[in-house]
């Protein structure tokens, strides 16, 4: 996205377009085409979700810039707390690619060959409304094979034991999929710690500002009898002229 800002604006509105009728990994996937316009979808469905969201976290900040601004309510009183950081403070380093056929976890007497888990998972559990159940489906999804003193044994045999040792897997190599900021409320001092959802975080940003561009269209549109693709096609700067001379 180095092209001029109008460019820029029309394929941000393209995705949005794309992503509204979406479920939520839906619209992931199709932020992820702005980040990455080269890339099949096929690719982009296959990344791990936290280099999903290191995508869209960069791309964020193209767009929008590096500071995060948002609310959030204390978990103990429920008063509103706003929430400033660099997105910067929330990328983590891409870890060393692992082995292709996945990593070899042992929790004696069982051995579990395990992947991370990428956007085909997540559409897999998305019918999924119980917590737990998705949860489990996701983690029994990310074990390739299991064996049991060297025999092999069907992953939903699999103890909880060792499921939670694959969890705590995917959570150490994938870091990026699952960022926590550290709050505390300045009225009743609870300290918690916050999920960040760049999907959703980022999906509300570029509703918002395709909302207001197809209104500063309309309002052109309207004024002047111009095509919607050549006001997009105009640079900021100058749709900001027109947009003031509209208004006088
Ligand atoms: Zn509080």
């Amino acid at each position: 996205m180095s092209t001029s800002t109008g460019a820029v604006t029309a394929r941000l509105l393209d995705v949005w377009e794309l992503g509204a009728t979406r479920p939520v990994t839906g619209r992931a996937l199709a932020l992820l085409t702005a980040a990455r316009p080269e890339a099949s979808p096929a690719e982009l469905a296959a990344l791990s979700i936290g280099r999903r969201d290191a995508l869209l976290l960069e791309l964020r900040t193209r767009v929008f810039g590096d500071r995060v601004v948002g609310l959030a309510g204390c978990t103990s009183c429920g008063e509103l707390l706003e929430v400033e950081f660099s997105g910067s403070d929330i990328t983590i380093a891409e870890p060393p690619p692992g082995p292709a056929e996945g990593c070899v976890l042992r929790a004696e007497p069982y051995e579990v060959r395990v992947r991370l888990l990428d956007s085909r998972d997540l559409a897999g559990i998305a019918h999924e409304s119980a917590v737990p159940a998705a949860r489990d489906a996701l983690l029994r999804g990310c074990v390739l094979s299991a064996s049991l003193d060297g025999r092999e044994v069907p992953t939903s045999q699999l103890p909880d034991g060792v499921m939670d040792l694959v969890e705590q897997w995917l959570a150490a190599a994938d870091p990026q999929a699952d960022i926590r900021i550290s709050l505390r409320c300045p009225a009743c001092a609870t300290a918690w710690q916050q999920s960040f959802d760049i999907v959703s975080f980022l999906w509300a940003e570029i509703d918002a500002l395709a909302r207001r561009t197809l209104y500063d269209v309309h309002r052109l549109a309207t004024a002047y009898g111009w095509r919607e693709s050549d006001i997009l096609a105009m640079s900021e700067p100058r749709r900001r002229v027109y947009l003031e001379l509209v208004e006088t």
